[in-house]
């Protein structure tokens, strides 16, 4: 692997953005290294500005699930853009996307778009407190919701304890009115709603956690959740940024047959264009402004760039067969994997759901060796253990059997 152009490019963004980057992962710090800028992404490959040429795992983390470059979405995209990229102002689009949107997922009657994921769970959960008049909310240790402020705090000692901010800059008064459970563990939550009576305003949960790296939810704990939020009149948020479109059509609650009270929508949604969103039931979704007290905008929001890309992304993944095809594609990639730990006695397991999968290593210096020696033979993932590898519609058999084999190759 060549990395002399990255190496050159890499060292001048580290005298511009803080590591270099402008989003935290990106800098390797987990693995170390140098990490490989990227020229161009077609279908399931990336290249880096060295000509070097990758297998594809990240996806963009989450939305490349049409692989890169799709022609038909390159092409709505261009024609749109030659109409001008926002206007500030209703657009048609915004609507097309909305009605896609909520044929796909009935439990958001009306749903609110954004710029990013990160904008949806915010919101959401200000729609949650405003709707309950309660400020405590409960999360999941290890839940990933976003960067706003009450969203990164993970659990104090105790499951029950008072959150304490995963993050400097985050006011001690905020974080303590975030409440952290154990993911799967619905025991904590009970006592959390427990120990605070009438005082929660929701419960947000990526229904199937990905960014601890994959792990499904164990039979029952989405149900009881809802259970547990309706015994204690909170309200029960499903981000969906990673999981909508994604472990099925209609996400999570699709999969797992239930109608969480307000949904979060990010990454695939966009078609690799900045898009969040958030809804659920009319009247729930009636107190944001203009026609309720509970303030939201955004100056790009519902741009008609990204709604393009989005209406695309989706009129693909509409197609009959498309979740069979990705699910079967993914499965004799985690299955051979699967093999391998076993055949070789490897000190890992693999986790999934569909296309998403991680592989947890027992120790994390047998991740770090295993990524580099990847990355060296041509494979992409992402450059941390408490991450999920994403497989898209682009990567065939043949993408498929190489990355076995260069596996095969290094464990
Ligand atoms: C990625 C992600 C977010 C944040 O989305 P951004 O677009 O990066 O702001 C929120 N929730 C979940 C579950 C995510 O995976």
């Amino acid at each position: 692997m060549k990395q002399n152009c990255s190496q050159k490019f890499f060292e001048e963004a580290l005298n511009l953005f803080p590591g270099g980057v402008n989003s935290p992962v990106r800098a390797f710090g987990a693995v170390g290294g140098t990490p490989p800028f990227i020229a161009k992404a077609q279908g399931p490959k990336i290249w880096d500005v060295d000509g070097n040429e990758y297998i594809d795992y990240v996806g963009s983390w989450g939305p490349a699930i049409l692989g890169h470059a799709h022609p038909k979405v390159v092409a709505a995209v261009q024609a749109a853009a030659a109409n001008g990229f926002s206007f500030g102002a209703p657009t048609e689009l915004e609507s097309r996307l909305a009605l896609m949107v909520r044929e796909i997922f009935p439990s958001m009657e009306k749903l609110r778009f954004v710029s990013s994921g990160t904008e949806a769970a915010m919101s959401a959960v200000r729609l949650a407190r405003g709707t309950t008049g309660r400020d405590k909310i409960i999360k999941f240790e290890g839940g990933y919701h976003g960067h706003a402020d009450f969203l990164l705090v993970k659990a104090g000692s105790g499951g029950a304890t008072f959150g304490i901010p995963s993050s400097a800059g985050v006011p001690k008064d905020f974080a303590k009115l975030t409440l952290t459970a154990a993911y799967n563990n619905l025991d904590s939550v009970k006592k959390i709603f427990d120990a605070n009576k009438n005082e929660i305003a929701c419960v947000i949960v990526e229904p199937v956690a990905g960014n601890v790296g994959c792990i499904p939810p164990q039979t029952g704990f989405l149900q009881g959740l809802q259970n547990l939020c309706k015994a204690n009149g909170a309200l029960l948020i499903f981000d969906e940024v990673m999981t909508g479109f994604r472990v099925a059509l209609g996400g999570a609650q699709e999969l797992y047959d239930i109608k969480p009270d307000i949904t979060c929508l990010g990454k695939i949604i966009g078609g690799g264009l900045p898009v969040g969103a958030y809804g659920g039931r009319k009247e729930l979704m009636d107190n944001m402004a203009p026609l309720g007290k509970i303030y939201q905008a955004g100056t790009l929001s519902g741009n008609p760039l990204a709604m393009t890309a989005g209406i695309e992304t989706l009129k693909i993944l509409s197609q009959k067969k498309v979740y069979e095809k990705l699910n079967e594609i993914s499965a004799r990639l985690t299955s051979g994997i699967q093999e391998m730990i076993k055949t070789k006695k490897i000190g890992a397991k693999i986790e999934g759901v569909g296309s998403m999968w991680t592989l947890f290593f027992d120790r994390l210096d047998d991740f770090k060796k295993f990524f580099h020696a990847a990355l060296e033979k041509g494979i992409y993932l992402p450059p941390s253990q408490f991450e999920t590898c994403f497989v898209s519609l682009a990567h065939t058999n043949i993408e498929v059997d190489n990355t076995l084999d260069v596996f095969e190759s290094i464990l």
